[in-house]
Order: structure tokens, then sequence, then C-alpha cells
């Protein structure tokens, strides 16, 4: 039950930071307001597998109210939050149509990152990224696409360039798309295109330095590099690229690689919303935050996750990761409770139990407590079983494990990876329908792009 003389806790974010402050905060003394543009929880370590067409959507997203059900004290709102008042302790937020204000004794802002293209525009307009369910799901029908474009072309110079996909980053979501990708090319859907049955799609992942998985120990950035080679994925190390056009890079090497699909896994910066809270920000616009999460210079507000900017006992920050998000978020919600009981805060310590990426089916590289160097197979189940667990929602790991089996045993037939359906928003009539009845010129099949998306998966018509 909301209690009105309860303190407030606004939360921006239902990612891994703000939920777990919730969670935590579920039947504490305090009214919780929990703010996200999305009714849903995403299971971000699995997207690239939504993009790819072995899993679909709603198997890793979670409803929030479903989380909260039960949680008297937790109310959601749905919206975008437009503003941060930190004088008025307000937050605004866009929501039916109408622009809501919120006020809060306590912040915890967990809005995560976003894309970082350095300000080149190029890069923004013709790459995809993959930071939410949206954007898997956009890159898989952009992909399933251009199958179909390169089945009914005549021109294999096209052709190539329409099955030529380049993941640009060498960290674990490079690793994993680029391997996901392949695989799903080269194993799954080239049965099914007949006239490009004997062509191999090429994925070609680039990356700025002499390395990839750059934190992880030599040995096992060896075996990534090996394993991906093994695969069949191009590697392009101490590359970069220094030219994008919808249907071509130029990399510094002055090479020129003729494609529709660059994936941008290089660059990620804080959410815009670090920039409302008026402090000055630090590397990759994060927001600094003392030990106990309390923003610098900003009385009642914390940051965690992505968004936080707060150094190891080494002096490196704390990476943008699941972990760190969970447990800042947990400590924060302990701290308010703690703070409006007169205790003193805690201070955070980070519970790391190591790293590890995946590089398509049955491989995989993992560093387990930073003592444990596994990779191949071993690595690669260790990968499953993790992710399984952190999965939220029992349905959720029933299907993902449903799928995953079948998908590993059944590749070969016809409903591996099934989910393959290109969903447009289409209108009844089609609008080329429509167009006809008030144009002779317009002919059927000719599209005007609408948005920039559409416009930017419209563009490989030659
Ligand atoms: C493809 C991919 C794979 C990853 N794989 C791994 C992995 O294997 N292991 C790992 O540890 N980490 C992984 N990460 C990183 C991990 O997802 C982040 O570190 C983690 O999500 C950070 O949590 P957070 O709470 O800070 O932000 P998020 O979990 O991103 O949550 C931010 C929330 O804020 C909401 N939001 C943002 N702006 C607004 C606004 N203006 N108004 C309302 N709501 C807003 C968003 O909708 C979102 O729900 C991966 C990330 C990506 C993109």
């Amino acid at each position: 039950m909301i209690n009105q003389h309860h303190p407030k806790v606004v939360i921006i974010g239902a990612g891994f930071g703000g939920l777990y402050a919730a969670r935590t905060l579920a039947n504490k003394p305090v009214d919780v307001v929990l703010i996200d543009r999305h009714n849903f929880h995403t299971f971000t370590p699995l997207l690239y597998q939504v993009a790819t067409c072995g899993l679909e959507a709603e198997e890793i997203a979670y409803p929030v109210r479903g989380i909260f059900r039960g949680e008297t004290n937790v109310r959601f709102l749905l919206g975008e939050v437009t503003n941060i008042d930190h004088e008025a302790r307000q937050v605004h937020v866009r929501t039916n149509g109408a622009v809501h204000e919120e006020g809060y004794d306590y912040l915890i802002v967990a809005a995560g990152s976003v894309a970082s293209y350095f300000g080149n525009e190029a890069l923004k307009q013709h790459s995809f990224v993959l930071k939410t369910l949206n954007d898997a799901v956009n890159m898989r029908h952009h992909i399933l696409k251009l199958f179909e474009k390169a089945a009914w072309s005549d021109d294999k110079a096209y052709q190539d360039a329409l099955t030529t996909m380049v993941v640009v980053g060498g960290g674990p979501t490079g690793l994993e798309s680029a391997g996901a990708l392949y695989e799903l090319y080269n194993h799954v859907l080239r049965n099914e295109y007949a006239h490009l049955r004997d062509m191999e799609a090429r994925v070609i992942l680039i990356e700025g330095t002499e390395t990839l998985l750059r934190p992880y120990p030599k040995y096992l950035q060896e075996q990534a590099f090996k394993q991906l080679e093994a695969l069949g994925v191009e590697v392009l190390l101490n590359e970069q690229i220094t030219e994008f056009a919808h249907d071509h890079i130029r990399l510094k090497s002055e090479r020129v690689i003729n494609t529709y699909t660059v994936i941008w896994s290089a660059g990620v910066e804080a959410s815009p919303l670090a920039k409302m809270l008026d402090v000055p920000l630090q590397k990759a616009g994060r927001v600094p935050v003392k030990l106990t999460l309390e923003v610098i210079g900003r009385d009642n507000i914390y940051v965690v996750g992505d968004m936080s900017y707060l150094e190891d006992p080494k002096g490196q920050p704390y990476p943008m990761l699941i972990p760190v998000a969970n447990q800042q978020g947990a400590l924060t919600a302990r701290n308010i409770v703690r703070r409006i009981a007169g205790q003193p805060e805690k201070t955070f310590s980070y519970d790391d139990r190591g790293i590890m990426a995946t590089i398509g089916r049955s491989r995989a590289v993992a560093w387990l407590f930073y003592k444990v160097q596994l990779t191949g197979y071993l690595a690669w189940v260790a990968w499953l079983g993790f992710h399984l667990i952190a999965l939220m929602g029992f349905r959720n790991r029933l299907n993902v494990f449903i799928n995953w089996v079948w998908n590993y045993f059944a590749f070969r037939l016809p409903d591996a990876y099934g989910h393959r359906m290109i969903l447009t928003d289409e209108q009844h009539p089609p609008q080329e329908y429509k167009d006809l009845t008030h144009s002779a010129n317009v002919s059927v099949g000719e599209y005007s792009p609408t948005s920039a998306s559409e416009a930017h998966e419209q563009s490989p018509t030659g």
C-alpha cells in the first residue's frame, strides 16, 4: 500500500541497476516510483541471438509489472524522462501524450548507456547498433531482407556486397555478433537459398587495436582470435574505418569493403540523462559518484550502473557490466534505507566473479574468478549455464533452453533458427496500391522511405 508519509524514491530505468534497486526497496518503508520508456526489462547478453534468429524477442524480456506484482509500495510509470530538476527535486516524464512531474526525496538514476559515434554522423546514419530489443529486431529484419534481395540478383558483385557483414569492435558483443552472423548464414540460411548455395557470406570483424577482448589474458585473446578464424570470420586487427557510406566502407589501410551492413559495437557512452544532473562529467560522459554511489555535488541523487563513474582500488573505472549495475543498484537502495533510519551508509566494493564471451556454437573463452582460464566447448557450456541462470523468469529460461538444444542439434533442419519472420509496418491495402489509384507513374514495389530506419533498410536497392 502507498504510504504518503514514507519518503519517496524515484528510480529512472528498469534495466539491471534500477531493477535491483527497486527489488531491494520492495516492502521497505519507502514509496517507490520506477520509471522506464519500455514496459519490460531486457536481458542484453542475448540480444545478439534475437538479431541472428536464434531467439524470439519475448524470450529475453520480462514485463516490469509482472516483476512487482505483489509489491504494494512499488509503482511503475511507463514514460520517457525528459528532464531532471535537482533544485525542485522533480523528474519530468513524457507519458500518455503529456509531461508529468514526479517529485522525489531520493532519486536513483540508472538509465544505462547509448552507442557513441564520436561525432561521426555518417557512422550514426549507416551503422546498426545492438542496445535494445528494437535494435535487435531491426537488425534481424535487415539481414533477412538483404538475403532475399541477394537471392534475386544476377549481379555477383551486388550479391557479394549484400551478403558481406562488417562488425566493428573486438569486445564480447562484437565477437558474439560476428560468430552468430556467420553461423546463421553459412550453416542455416544457405540451405534455403538455392541461388546462393555455393556462395559463402562474409563476416568481417574489425578491431582498432592489436588485440581482441582487451581485458582478457593473452592466452584467451589468442584463443578467441583462433576460434573466430576457425569458424570462418575474417578478423582485421589494427584497422579503422575512415569512410562510411550506405554501400561501402573504406579502411585506414585504404582497403574498400562493399557492404550494406555495418554493426557498430566499438563505443558506448553514458545516457544523455547524465548531462541533466549538471555536474562535471567523467570519461564517456559518466557521472562521478562517491563510494556510497551518491553523486558528487548532488545530495539525495544516486547514479548506478553504466552511467556512474567510480574507480576501483587500482584506479580503473568499474566496467559497464551487469554485475556492477546489479550490485550498485542494491547497495544504493540499502544506503537510502540506512539514511532514513539514521544509520551510516556503506561503501561499494565489487564482488567480481570473472568475464566470458562466446564465439558461435560450441566456442567461447572464460576467465572464471580471474583464476581459471577456459576455452572452447567447456567455456561455451559454462557460458550457457551462467546465462540461463541469470535470465529472468522460469518460462523464459525454459523456452531459451529448449531453443538452444533444438538449434544445436537441428541446425541443418528447416525449422532450426525458426525466428525468421520479417515483420514490417505494412498497411492494408499496401501504400503502393493506394498510390497507384492516384498516380499512373508509380510502379508496384516502388517504395518511398518514411523514416530513417526504413531508408536505411531500403538503401541496398542498387
Ligand atoms: C548487446 C549487449 C550485450 C551485453 N552483454 C553483457 C554480458 O554478457 N555481460 C555483462 O555483464 N554485461 C553485458 N552488457 C552490458 C550490460 O547490459 C550493461 O552493463 C547493463 O545493462 C547496465 O545496467 P544499467 O542499469 O546501467 O542500464 P540498462 O540495463 O541499460 O538499463 C537502462 C534502462 O533505462 C531506461 N531508460 C534510458 N533512458 C531513459 C529515459 N530517458 N526515460 C526512461 N527510461 C530510460 C532504458 O529503457 C533501460 O531499461 C551487454 C550490453 C549489450 C548492449
